[in-house]
This record gives structure tokens, C-alpha cells and sequence, in this order.
């Protein structure tokens, strides 16, 4: 009878022959305690015994592959610290000597008798051939073609040729695999059957073998992580009952008829896409993607506003107090003089039957918890009987005491900055009560088949595109005292013809404290008689500027009484003023692409041309390729695409997939073709049937190996 995953998940590694209470033990601590574990832990590579060379073919020069036997090992210290270990091997056709360097544990590794599988640089050493640190892994005796290498763990004392025995075992024991995936599916994309892939992957005799092995067992991970997506998306989208929006009411018609600018196109397809879902009484959980400057804010207050035309309230939710003031002065710039229907007085004078509707203004609060206690009461009490329309707030939003009459959408800005248990716990008051629609926007895009998977359950709209009228940030690399001399004329050539700049410090630590001492130097280096900037009014804005000041300087800044923005990351998102077209980054090497690209998009929001100095010596490859990629693009999402070639998923995923990660061997940058066939083919098994209920096999495996737990249903909370 065929297994099943699930079954090998039952068994304990001690079923094996030879895994006592001491090799569990340390299998257990390479987080290994079922069969099921020990299938899937991978081989990290392999080796093809038939490209291994005889010792005696060996040439200085040559990089090559050896299978040989210890003879010999013993250390000594040279130049006064370093330990040197030796060692001698040979193979039926001469001998080899091997240093190391600064790996004193090689020396009880390399006993006489163990048999190794050596690869490395051969250079000639008094007429002999020897390694210098070459890489060593113990196979053991170990025959066939292809050698399949495991992660061994030191510590545990877990080798790779004992793993690789575990698994023969486990292979032979359990015969065939059940596979849960449709054979249809399978000939659809030309996949090898389950028991091929393990077979494949664990065994196999060729490196072809490797490849269709790998490529069967990525697509199942990446399966498994879509159903679980789509499953969750089914059901958020049928869990509780959401508002049906009306759509294109008074309030949100005056709005757009007011702004002095059209919508650009991509802002209409994406206002189109959001108010398909507000007018669904499907709760909407959307995430807007879009370049910095891409003009998300006014789309998120078209989405606010719909519901405050159906007499809902709507909540603006923001990482940082800089930016949740400055949405609160955007929109009530952009909505005074709107006027709501008094509810009040209206009760009071609808019996005169005069039919003209007594109005009051539009209320937009703005809560952070700076706010002083006896307004912050207010505004409670405002949100609690619905007489505020619209609050804009930090996670000042999600506090308990936080009650809303009638919450219709909730915007969350720059998610990334966000926490996730955060989206979840902007809701609505009662479990009973309709729950509002989220709408989720962040400039930090991520490549189109990451967002799939990390954002898996949310529909995705993208912002593509920019305002009319941007000349583009003109960006430059900064190396030289020349070169950096030069930039600080230009800055204040940008400041003398009427413009703003902004000079970002140099990232100390994650301390807000050291940022801030590190701010405040830049600042008298900058300011003083000799410094770039003398003589022009400069302010200093960073996380330990007091409250009040705070708001001195960014207002004073906005007002264009000051020229010059000395800052720390506090800018880094959202702020917006369109006079600033210089922007100066010290230390540049020190940021990540994202963050980077972030602060670059400060300026260029006007219509005069803009430009962006990184300045730094980068220490490492990645710094160079991260600050050559800036200069090269301003397009985000190209941008994203470097960054996750440069960083890996780990980085991308690390946000919501943080503990448990199902996977192993497929990879969001290489397999991005598996990706997108996996999210078809588990929208085709969902569609008709969410629970998955034709598809036992399938069910019984999601539930072993990716069990919902907290990570997949903290949005259905509350
Ligand atoms: P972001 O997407 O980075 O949040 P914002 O919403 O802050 O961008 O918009 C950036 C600037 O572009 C703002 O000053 C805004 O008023 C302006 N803007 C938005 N939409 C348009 C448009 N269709 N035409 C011209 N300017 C626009
Ligand atoms: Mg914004």
C-alpha cells in the first residue's frame, strides 16, 4: 500500500535502524524528530563521482574533485597565532597534502582511515600537490554515480554519509508514495510522479534525475502554500458580511471634481478596481502597491470617502506621527468646506417637510497619542457616536479605548511598516457587526510572484505610472571629495534659486539615541562657519526631537522657511513637499535598495527637475551593485527585482512567513514560473470547492505539512 506524508509525519526517527535515544537526540536538535523531516531535508548539493580525477593526473592550476583516504593529520601554530593544520591523503594513485587555516577542528575530523571527498585549487607545494583549504565533506564509502551531500550539523555530530543512509532506508521502507496531486495535472506540466521525486532527489543516478526530482518537489511546496492562500482568501471573503458600498455619491464626486489635476490612468483603473470590491458586500482586503509619488493618498481618500457618502466612517492608518499629520492636513486641505448631513438637527426639522437636509462640516480628526487627553476624549466620543467622519491616526488607531460607530474602510499606509497582527486589529467593534473594508497600501513594492506569495490572500492592484509633469530625479553617486564638494555647490545653488533640500545622516544603528547624536554632529559639521551649508537656514529633524519641535520644523519646512532638512529615516516615508528637489544621502552604502529609493522619492514631486547625491564608498560587491542599481533606475519595481536577487527571499518572506516556511527547495526568484502555474492550478481546485473536499489526499497532507495555525489566520481574528 502507497504512504502518505502524513503517515511518515506520525513516525519517529527512532523506527530507523541504529537511532537510539542519542542520534534522535541530535537529529532532533538539527530539527529533525519525524521520518517525514528526514524526507524532507534535502541534499545541499551533489557530487559526480564520475568528474573525480586520480590523484596523479592532478596539475597546479587544475580545480578538481578528489576521493581519497586519510593517511596522516597533525597541527602546529605559525606566525604566532594561527593554527595550521596538515594532513596527508592518498588515493590508489599517489598522495595529496592538504592545509588548513584557522580550522583547528580539522584535526579531529581528518582521523587516519576517513575517507573523503575533497574539492579545491591544487597547487604544488616542494614538488608535491597539495589543497589549501579545500572544501572537505565525508561521504564515506559511499558508492554510486551521484553523491547526494546533506546539511550535516558539527555540533549535533550528524554526518552527511549517515544522513544519506537514513534516507536510503526511509526510501526503502516506505516503497511507494501516494500522490495527492491529480494526474492530470501532473501530465499538464510534464511532472514526475511523487515517488520518482523522492527517489529522485534522495538517489538518484543522474544529474538530470536531480533536476526533474527537484523541479516535481517544487511545485508540490509551492502548491501547498497557494491552496493555503487561496483557501484563506475564500474565506475571508465569505467569513463575515461587509458593507455594499454605494459608489460615486456627492461627497466623492465633489472631491473629484474639486482636484486641479485629472486622475492619471493608472489612479482611475485603480479606483475603479476598489470600488468594484466597496460596492461587493464581499469585505474588500486589497493592497495597493505603487511607487513612491504615484498619488496612492488621494485614491485612499476616494475609498475613505465612499464610505462616508453612505454614512459610514472611515479610518487612515499611518506608521509614523510626521506622516499621519501630514495626511491629516492633505485631506483637510482637499475636503474643506465638505459638508455632511446633520443628523442632529435633521431629525429636529424633517416634520416641516421643507426637504433641504440641515448640513455640518466634515469632521477629520487626527489621533496619535500625542493628541492631549481631553481632545483625545473628544474625538473617542466622536468616533464612538459617528459624528467624526473621517480619523487619520498611527497605531494610536488600534488602541482598545478606540470604538467606531460604523467603521466602513480602513486605509493602512505603508504597510511594511506594520506588523501584521496590526492589519488585523483595526476591526470594527462587535464580532456581530459588518466588518469594514481594508484597503493596504505600500511604495515598497515587491516583485509580482513574491507579492503572490506573501501577499497571497489579499487581491492586488498596482499603481503603475506617475502624475503628469515629473521630470525624473536625476541621481548621482558621489565619490570624491571633488565630486562631494561639488554636490554641496549645486545644493545651495538649488536653495538660491528658490528650492528645498533635504540631507539624510548617516545610519548609525537601530538606536534612535545614536541616531540622533550622529544627527546632530552632521548637523554642526554642516552648519559651521566652514561647513556646505553655512549661512543657510538649516533644520534638524530626528527621532528625539521633542514633539512640538518637531512640528516647528516640519511646518517651517512646508512653509519654506527653512532651506535645508537635516534628518534622520523619520523622512523616510510619505513626506511630501513638492519645493524640495535636493536630496542628499550621506552614507548612502549604509541603506537598503528599498529605503533608498524611499527617500529619493521625497523629491521630484514637483515640476521642477529634481536630483538625488548617494554618497558613500561602499565597502562590499552589494553595496557597489545597490547604489549602481539607484542611479540606474527609478522604477520601483525594477528596483524590487534587484534587491530580492541581491538579498534573497528570506527578506521578502521574512515579514509574514517569519518560523515556519514551506519552502525548502523552491525559490521566488528562480522558480517565478512555478510560482504563477501554482497559483493556477490551486485557484482551478479551489474554485468550485474551498474546503477541498474531492481531493482527500490533498487535505490530509496541507494539514501536515502546513497546518493553519496563528501565521495563517490572524486576519480572521475577531
Ligand atoms: P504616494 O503614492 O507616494 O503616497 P502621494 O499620494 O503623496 O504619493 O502623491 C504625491 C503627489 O502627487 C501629491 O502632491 C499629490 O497631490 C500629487 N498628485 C496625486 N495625483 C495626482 C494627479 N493625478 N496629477 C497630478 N498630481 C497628483
Ligand atoms: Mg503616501
Amino acid at each position: 500500500m502507497a504512504r502518505t506524508l502524513t503517515q511518515l509525519a506520525d513516525l519517529p526517527v527512532t523506527v530507523l535502524a541504529g537511532v537510539g535515544p542519542a542520534r534522535s537526540k541530535a537529529l532532533s536538535a538539527m530539527g529533525i524528530e519525524s521520518v517525514l523531516d528526514l524526507l524532507f531535508h534535502y541534499p545541499r548539493r551533489y557530487i559526480d563521482r564520475t568528474r573525480q580525477a586520480p590523484i596523479e593526473a592532478l596539475r597546479p592550476g587544475d580545480e578538481a574533485t578528489v576521493f581519497a583516504t586519510v593517511r596522516s593529520c597533525s597541527s602546529r601554530v605559525v606566525g604566532g597565532r594561527r593554527r595550521m593544520v596538515t594532513a596527508s591523503v592518498v588515493d590508489g594513485s599517489g598522495s595529496l597534502s592538504l592545509t588548513f587555516f584557522n580550522q583547528p577542528w580539522r584535526e579531529r575530523q581528518l582521523a587516519a582511515g576517513t575517507e573523503l571527498m575533497l574539492f579545491g585549487k591544487v597547487e604544488e607545494f616542494r614538488g608535491r600537490p597539495q589543497m589549501t583549504n579545500p572544501v572537505v565533506d565525508l561521504i564515506g564509502d559511499r558508492t554510486g554515480r551521484i553523491v547526494p551531500v546533506y546539511p550535516q550539523s558539527e555540533k549535533a555530530g550528524v554526518m552527511t554519509w549517515e544522513v544519506a543512509r537514513m534516507e536510503a532506508e526511509v526510501l526503502r521502507r516506505a516503497g511507494e508514495f501516494t500522490d495527492p496531486v491529480p494526474p492530470r495535472i501532473l501530465e499538464q506540466f510534464d511532472l514526475a510522479d511523487r515517488t520518482t521525486a523522492f527517489r529522485g532527489i534522495h538517489a538518484p543516478g543522474s544529474m538530470e534525475e536531480v533536476v526533474r526530482a527537484r523541479t516535481r518537489l517544487v511545485f508540490d511546496e509551492l502548491v501547498r502554500l497557494q491552496l493555503r492562500l487561496v483557501q484563506r482568501k475564500r474565506q475571508l471573503e465569505v467569513s463575515a458580511p461587509g458593507v455594499a458600498h454605494l459608489i460615486g455619491g456627492p461627497l466623492t464626486a465633489r472631491l473629484l471634481a474639486s482636484l486641479p489635476f485629472s486622475l492619471t490612468q493608472a489612479q482611475e483603473c485603480v479606483i475603479t478596481e476598489i470600488t468594484a470590491d466597496l460596492a461587493s458586500p464581499r469585505p474588500m482586503h486589497r493592497l495597493l502597491q505603487g511607487d513612491v509619488g504615484s498619488g496612492k493618498t488621494l485614491v485612499a481618500l476616494v475609498a475613505l470617502l465612499t464610505a462616508v457618502d453612505g454614512g459610514h466612517q472611515g479610518a487612515l492608518m499611518a506608521p509614523t506621527e510626521v506622516l499621519a499629520e501630514q495626511h491629516a492636513v492633505t485631506l483637510r486641505q482637499l475636503l474643506d468646506g465638505f459638508a455632511v448631513p446633520d443628523d442632529a438637527t435633521d431629525t429636529l426639522f424633517s416634520a416641516s417637510g421643507d426637504g433641504d437636509e440641515a448640513q455640518r462640516p466634515l469632521r477629520v480628526e487626527l489621533l496619535t497619542s500625542r493628541v492631549p487627553a481631553a481632545r483625545r476624549r473628544r474625538i473617542l466620543a466622536g468616533l464612538a457616536d459617528g459624528t467624526v467622519e473621517l480619523v487619520v491616526g498611527t497605531h494610536a488607531l488600534l488602541s482598545a479605548e478606540v470604538d467606531f460607530a460604523d467603521l466602513g474602510v480602513a486605509v493602512i499606509d505603508e504597510q511594511h511598516r506594520f506588523g501584521v497582527e496590526q492589519r488585523a486589529a483595526l476591526r470594527a467593534p462587535s464580532p456581530l457587526a459588518t466588518v469594514p473594508d481594508v484597503l493596504v497600501m505600500t511604495a515598497t513594492p515587491i516583485p509580482r510572484t513574491a507579492a503572490m506569495t506573501v501577499y497571497g490572500d489579499l487581491d492586488v492592484s498596482v499603481l503603475d505610472g506617475k502624475p503628469p509633469g515629473r521630470t525624473p530625479v536625476l541621481t548621482t553617486w558621489s565619490r570624491t571629495p571633488v565630486e562631494i564638494d561639488a554636490l554641496w555647490s549645486e545644493v545651495r545653488s538649488e536653495v538660491t534659486s528658490g528650492r528645498q533640500a533635504y540631507v539624510v545622516c548617516p545610519l548609525i544603528t537601530e538606536s534612535d539615541k545614536l541616531d540622533a547624536a550622529s544627527a546632530e554632529q552632521t548637523y554642526q559639521e554642516l552648519t559651521g562657519p566652514d561647513g556646505p551649508l553655512s549661512g543657510l537656514r538649516v533644520g534638524l529633524l530626528h527621532g528625539r526631537v521633542a514633539a512640538a519641535d518637531r512640528d516647528e520644523v516640519m511646518g517651517a519646512f512646508r512653509a519654506g522657511r527653512i532651506d535645508v532638512l537635516v534628518a534622520t529615516t523619520v523622512i523616510e516615508v510619505g513626506v511630501d513637499v513638492p519645493n524640495a528637489t535636493a536630496m542628499v544621502i550621506l552614507d548612502a552604502d549604509r541603506f537598503g535598495i528599498a529605503q533608498l529609493h524611499q527617500l529619493r522619492g521625497r523629491v521630484g514631486r514637483g515640476a521642477d527637475a529634481s536630483r538625488c547625491w548617494l554618497v558613500g564608498n561602499p565597502e562590499n560587491p552589494d553595496g557597489v551593485t545597490r547604489l549602481e542599481a539607484l542611479v540606474d533606475s527609478e522604477d520601483g519595481f525594477a528596483l524590487a527585482e534587484v534587491d530580492l536577487e541581491l538579498r534573497g527571499e528570506g527578506t521578502v518572506m521574512g515579514e509574514r512567513q517569519k518560523g515556519r516556511n514551506d519552502l525548502l527547495l523552491a525559490s521566488l526568484r528562480r522558480d517565478r514560473d512555478w510560482v504563477v502555474r501554482a497559483r493556477d492550478v490551486a485557484e482551478e481546485l479551489v474554485a468550485d470547492d474551498p474546503s477541498l473536499s474531492q481531493f482527500p489526499d490533498l487535505v490530509d497532507e496541507l494539514d501536515t505539512v502546513l497546518p493553519v495555525g496563528e501565521e495563517t489566520d490572524y486576519l480572521l481574528k475577531g
